[in-house]
């Protein structure tokens, strides 16, 4: 099935239902949902697999210094907004950053605003197996994949990149400037 059949009206439309979705456990210790930051008409998908504490404090995807490094990293390519859609595979943070069960993952699959990216840029293991369940995030980071129709380009996480500096950092910056091959 392709991943980004929605019925979505709106960006706007889809956070309202978020911050009240209670489809999942996670929403019970949400402070904020997190329903993710950009155009719904975006080429560029970037996803991690859920909120931090940060995100979880604020409502959004990717704030504090994994987020920093992120603008750093995106503002070399350089993408306007509008070209770039971030979120995350599920809204809502999971207790002590846990990862995402599998029933949470698929209880938020209808959660995507953005409608037909060209290239999906995941961030962590799990947001890469919500697309591409045949891929080892391990082997393939950094690696062009064809999906559906689409790129799928599976990175390190920011976050990865500020526990060690050198080995992912480098590989950041060495990669994150692909997408706009496909552009
Ligand atoms: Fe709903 Fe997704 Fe939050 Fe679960 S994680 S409560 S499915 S918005």
């Amino acid at each position: 099935p392709n991943a980004f059949t929605n019925h979505w009206n709106s960006i706007d439309e889809i956070a309202t239902i978020i911050r009240s979705c209670t489809s999942c456990i996670l929403h019970a210790e949400r402070k904020h949902a997190v329903p993710g930051k950009g155009s719904a008409n975006a080429r560029i998908l970037i996803i991690g697999e859920g909120p931090g504490s940060n995100e979880n404090q604020q409502g959004l995807p990717f704030v504090g210094s994994s987020g920093k490094l992120l603008d750093e990293l995106f503002a070399q390519i350089p993408l306007a907004r509008e070209d770039v859609f971030i979120t995350n595979v599920v809204k809502c943070r999971p207790p002590a950053n846990r990862d995402p069960l599998p029933d949470e993952v698929k209880a938020c699959h209808p959660y995507l605003a953005i409608k037909d990216p060209t290239v999906v840029v995941t961030l962590d293991r799990n947001s890469f197996a919500r697309f591409y369940p045949e891929g080892k995030n391990s082997k393939d980071h950094g690696k062009i994949l064809q999906w559906q129709g689409r790129v799928i380009y599976p990175l390190y996480h920011p976050a990865a990149g500020l526990r060690n500096p050198a080995l992912i950092k480098r590989s950041l910056r060495e990669h994150v400037l692909r997408p706009r091959e496909f552009l």
